[in-house]
């Protein structure tokens, strides 16, 4: 038998798509389950992109592309990032991917010698530190207290830095915990960066997910410096519905695109080129379904929240963006007589039918995430049977 790499066997499998799995076959088995285990957006992708995805291989456009992308799609990508973040970026300092996360592969792979430390605010989502260990980097976990609203400090960024410090990670949206930082925390942040020379990696992929008119802000807005200093990532999955396209991007720093594009141009060749199209079109067409669904979820996220936070036991910091609820759960758990939160929602989801994901793949042991990517009625009923069950236990 072929002995497995260590690092690979080192690696954690993704809980969200396990829970995601579990929830599944229990529903292949006639189970009434309901998943708020789910990353993605419950709604179709807008016709519009199908059609000009459609159109683009009747065209007989379906050969390979350049492995950066497409030049049309990067010269779309461009004009989004100087229409909603005023940044000027050149086709070579953007890179297109197989989604965000591969990008982020990418990137590690790029920048990352062994031992390489990577700053990954805690709670994280879960493929950060997977794919920084990959790299042969450490991923160095910087507690995000729920007191400080799940973010980290400038003066926790500086304790945390060593000479090996090579780049953190700030993802604002944040999955799971929902928080944005305001212009004046990256500020701070990115100060320190600069002069530390750490390169800042700024997960973007909720942007266009922003709730109680709150806005986004991306660090590389905030000066010519930041902007160097900062990759930014992004991509359609979220935005325009598209998680099942795999379309992300990078923009930045033009020596470590070009890095990447060696790399993509050894493992993927290029995003698929049929999903080049769609994205074009989802950045050049109407932007509307993006902010009818951003408003569907901020619907969802106003009614659940109250029912949520009305178990007694649980407490949850409003989210003011993507499209999950990080409760913190631990009072609720012990109170039902289980010793973890990992506990509790595995009996939720034997017990109770409900898929949530347990905090701990995140880094947060006392929290859940539910996803609210899923209609209004699944919603409150899901919670309903939350409820229940935390009364019934007691
Ligand atoms: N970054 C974060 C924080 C995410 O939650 C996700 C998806 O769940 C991604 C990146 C990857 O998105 P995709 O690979 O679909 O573009």
């Amino acid at each position: 038998m072929t002995k497995l790499a260590s690092r690979v066997q080192a690696l954690t499998p993704s809980s969200t798509l396990a829970i995601t799995a579990k929830a599944k076959e229990l529903k292949a088995q006639g189970y009434d389950v309901i998943g708020l285990g789910a990353g993605e957006p419950d709604f179709n992708t807008p016709q519009h992109i199908i059609d000009a995805a459609v159109k683009s291989m009747n065209e007989g456009q379906t050969k390979y592309t350049p492995s950066a992308g497409l030049p049309q799609l990067k010269a779309e990508i461009a004009k989004k990032l100087n229409r909603d973040q005023g940044l000027d970026y050149k086709p070579s300092e953007i890179i297109v991917g197989s989604g965000a996360k591969h990008v982020l592969y990418t990137l590690f792979q790029a920048i990352l010698d062994e031992g390489d430390e990577v700053i990954i605010p805690t709670p994280y989502w879960v493929s950060y530190p997977e794919q920084v260990k990959l790299a042969l980097g450490n991923p160095i976990f910087v507690t995000a207290s729920e007191e400080n609203s799940f973010k980290i400090t400038a003066q926790q960024l500086e304790e945390s830095i060593t000479s090996k410090t090579k780049a953190i990670i700030i993802n604002s949206p944040s999955n799971p915990t929902g928080m944005l930082y305001t212009k004046e925390e990256l500020q701070e942040l990115g100060e320190v960066c600069l002069k530390h020379d750490i390169l800042i990696i700024s997960d973007e992929i909720y942007e266009k997910l922003v709730y109680q008119g709150a806005k986004h802000v991306s660090i590389a807005e905030l000066s010519p410096e930041l902007k160097s200093q900062t990759m930014v990532i992004n991509g359609v999955s979220k935005s325009h519905s598209m998680t099942g396209w795999r379309i992300g991007y990078a923009a930045g720093n033009e020596a470590i695109v070009k890095a990447m594009t060696n790399l993509a141009s050894h493992s993927t060749s290029n995003p698929t080129t049929t999903a080049q199209y769609g994205a074009i079109a989802a950045y050049a067409g109407t932007q509307e379904p993006v902010e009818e669904m951003r408003k569907a979820f901020e619907q969802r996220l106003n009614t659940i929240y109250d029912q949520l936070t009305a178990i007694p036991g649980v407490t949850c910091l409003k989210p003011q963006g993507a499209f999950y609820l990080f409760p913190n759960v631990k009072q609720a758990a012990m109170a039902a007589n289980f010793a973890t939160v990992d506990e509790f929602a595995a009996a939720l989801l034997e017990e109770a039918l409900v898929a949530v994901v347990p905090g701990s793949g995140f880094g947060a042991p006392d929290n859940m995430r539910l996803s609210y990517a899923t209609s209004l009625d699944q919603l409150e009923k899901a919670v309903g049977r939350i409820s229940t069950f935390v009364s019934e236990k007691m």
